[in-house]
């Protein structure tokens, strides 16, 4: 058997028809760069979330950069994050001018470890930027509650996290603004790159929409410098109808992640991820990863392999023998894991100049060296989970 980390497959099956009808609509109208198709993801969004104002664009990267750019966050200012997410929830805070101040995560969780923010506090800092990463909200109580004390504002990086929710609110609803990503492999995927911003300050709004289209308020009047980051009506188009099955695919991760709990709780050799509790803080499941501890003796095998293909800088990181060995024999079986995410962004060639050393973020890096993200979408079906499982049992059992 053959088990991807994601597929769309089967959902093409299903709604495929649907979307070719929606796109050809959009093509037919000539109506291309916003619009009707485009205000009415917009307001949906709004609606689902529950939240007064969603502006469209280009990525979720867009609107991380949207989102600081509109709370004037630039050159000087300092921005704090967790180190333990994608990439560009740090690239946007650099490509604005700011600086990012990574923080440790919390082992159970994976997210930012909250007892950390205060000490990163500085005179320079400007915003708290959570990451609910693999669909896991962050308590957004405590976050808003820090922010206040300090005078920071909140910027919510929900790429992840479509459908997840803190006591109650949809994230990306709670802080000043919430940014999303409807990458293909997210939660609520669109066939390309597409992203959105919400808010419940229209004020905060208003500049969103003008930076997203070049500083511009009024045609061909420019206040600011902006960007050309707007979501195309075909990937609205896409967004309408895939929005009205969310629920139902929020509902089949929920199902799926519940399985590999009662499947996979009794083995010791690896760490399933924390399970929230279901009815005010909402787990919306985009990644279901788990841990395996480099102790294991098991690893000898791939030990030289793994060496010789990591760079000098990377060599003395908490060693990831064991996780990769369990990842390449899953492999060998058909059962297609991924690695969210192998290296730290504190320390990527990239942000050398920050001066971030092996051993800054140790949590951080240990996860890095541990995690393993098995397969999880709404179309996985039981044989194919069953068969996750039954692979990694035969696998630490032998
Ligand atoms: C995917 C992702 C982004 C970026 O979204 P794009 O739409 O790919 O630009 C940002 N942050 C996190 C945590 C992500 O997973």
């Amino acid at each position: 058997m053959h088990v991807p980390p994601f597929s769309l497959e089967k959902q093409l099956s299903e709604i495929g028809q649907e979307l070719d009808s929606a796109v050809l609509e959009v093509i037919q109208s000539g109506y291309y760069i916003g619009g009707e198709v485009v205000n009415k993801f917009e307001k949906s969004f709004a609606k689902n979330i529950g939240v007064k104002n969603v502006i469209g664009c280009n990525s979720g990267t867009d609107a991380l950069i949207l989102a600081l750019r509109a709370l004037e966050i630039g050159s000087g200012d300092e921005v704090i994050l967790p180190s333990f997410s994608f990439f560009a929830t740090a690239e946007a805070i650099s490509n604005v001018g700011a600086k990012p101040v990574f923080i440790d995560v919390d082992p159970q969780n994976y997210l930012l470890d909250l007892n950390l923010i205060e000490e990163a506090v500085t005179s320079s800092t400007k915003a708290i930027l959570p990451v609910h990463l693999f669909g896991c909200p962050v308590d957004m109580s405590a976050v808003l509650s820090l922010a206040r004390e300090y005078g920071l504002r909140v910027i919510e990086d929900c790429a992840q996290a479509v459908g997840s929710a803190w006591d109650g609110k949809a994230v990306g609803s709670i802080g000043d603004i919430g940014c999303f990503s409807f990458f293909p492999t997210k939660n609520l995927g669109a066939a390309g790159d597409a992203g959105a911003v919400a808010t419940n300050d229209s004020e905060l709004a208003q500049k969103i929409r003008e930076l997203a289209i070049h500083g511009m308020p009024r045609r061909y009047f420019h206040t600011r410098l902006g960007y050309n980051s707007r979501l195309d009506a075909v990937q609205a188009a896409i967004l309408n109808v895939k929005l009205t099955f969310l629920p139902k695919w929020i509902n089949k991760r929920q199902e799926i992640a519940s399985r590999y709990f009662d499947l996979l709780q009794d083995l010791s050799e690896i760490n399933l991820p924390l399970n929230l509790d279901l009815k005010e803080n909402i787990h919306s499941w985009n990644q279901f990863v788990i841990r395996v501890e480099s102790s294991s003796n098991k690893s000898e095998i791939v030990r030289e392999k793994v060496i010789s293909s990591l760079e000098n800088i990377y060599a003395d990181l908490p060693n990831s023998f064991s996780r990769d060995f369990l990842k390449t024999k899953l492999y060998e079986q058909g059962v297609n894991t991924i690695i969210y995410y192998p290296i730290p962004i504190h320390l990527q060639p990239a942000y050398k100049q920050l001066g971030y050393q092996i051993g800054s973020l140790p949590i951080t890096e240990r996860l890095c060296s541990e995690v393993l993200s098995l397969p999880i979408f709404p179309e996985l079906n039981l044989k194919q989970q069953e068969y996750v499982v039954y692979t990694i049992r035969k696998l630490l059992e032998s």
